[in-house]
């Protein structure tokens, strides 16, 4: 597999927890994607819209043939799988799966631009990220992942969830 790329998971609706094993297990069924590492699970406060329910987030390093759309398609069908639906913007969800890298390319499509435009402010983004790969630096960006989260305001919406109990990717479903 080619190219690397980091997605970002959240859900705030159902049983977060089966939902992103279930999400890991779909994504590790594709034969162009291998799971390479994972982030802990943080528990975190809703930003943007705030009346709901506090999201479980996490961070997926993935090895993958696929192009950046394709890759955004197989992620956006796992959403569908969990009767993803778009009402609120930023708004309650049972899975949202997004493409924060690829490899250390800038992509500007209709439908897809990466880095994610709006990773460097989230602090649920930012703090896996930073635990899965604490040496990247994003594309044009020359700050490291620890000075992006200096800068952050929201920070202490942040909170460790469940600690990685292990290498493996399942390593955070087992108990
Ligand atoms: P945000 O993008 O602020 O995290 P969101 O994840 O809730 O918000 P969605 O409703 O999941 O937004 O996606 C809206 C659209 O964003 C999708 O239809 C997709 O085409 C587009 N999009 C653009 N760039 C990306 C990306 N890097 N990852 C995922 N979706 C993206
Ligand atoms: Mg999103
Ligand atoms: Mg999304």
């Amino acid at each position: 597999m080619v190219n690397i790329a980091y997605l970002s998971i959240g859900s705030n609706l159902g049983n977060r927890l089966d939902t992103f094993q279930e999400a890991f297990q779909l994504l590790a069924e594709n034969p162009s994607i291998k799971l390479v590492a994972c982030s802990s699970l943080y528990e975190t406060e809703p930003i943007g819209y705030t009346d709901q329910d506090c999201f479980l987030n996490a961070v997926l390093k993935v090895e993958t043939d696929l192009e950046p759309e394709e890759l955004l398609h197989a992620c956006m069908q796992i959403e569908q799988e969990f009767g993803r639906k778009r009402e609120i913007r930023w708004g309650p969800r049972t899975l949202d799966l997004d493409i924060l890298l690829y490899n250390h390319e800038n992509i500007e499509t209709e439908i897809l631009s990466v880095p994610h435009p709006r990773m460097h402010e989230r602090a649920f983004v930012i703090v896996p990220l930073m635990e899965v790969d604490p040496d990247i630096i994003l594309p044009q960006m020359h700050t490291p992942l620890s000075d992006l989260f200096e800068q952050i305001s929201d920070k202490e919406g942040v909170r460790l969830w469940k600690a990685k109990n292990g290498e493996g990717v399942f390593a955070l479903f087992e108990s």
